[in-house]
């Protein structure tokens, strides 16, 4: 057996950073490039884009 890592994929697409395992690597993604990451804190509500959430926050509280 001469290879190593060459059928899993643990390496991040999106900033390159080998996490080692898939389970690693899949936590990684949703924490570093969560996409659904708009969501107001204080009433759970979540919004398609940043912008948006922004404009949401000075209304909310
Ligand atoms: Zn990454
Ligand atoms: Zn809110």
């Amino acid at each position: 057996m001469g290879f190593f890592g060459s059928s899993t994929v643990t390496k991040c697409k999106e900033c390159g950073t080998d996490l080692g395992t898939v389970e690693r690597l899949e936590r990684h993604k949703e924490k570093a490039h969560t996409k659904h990451d708009a969501k107001c804190k204080a009433c759970g509500t979540v919004f398609e884009s940043f912008e948006k959430l922004r404009k949401h926050k000075k209304k909310c509280k």
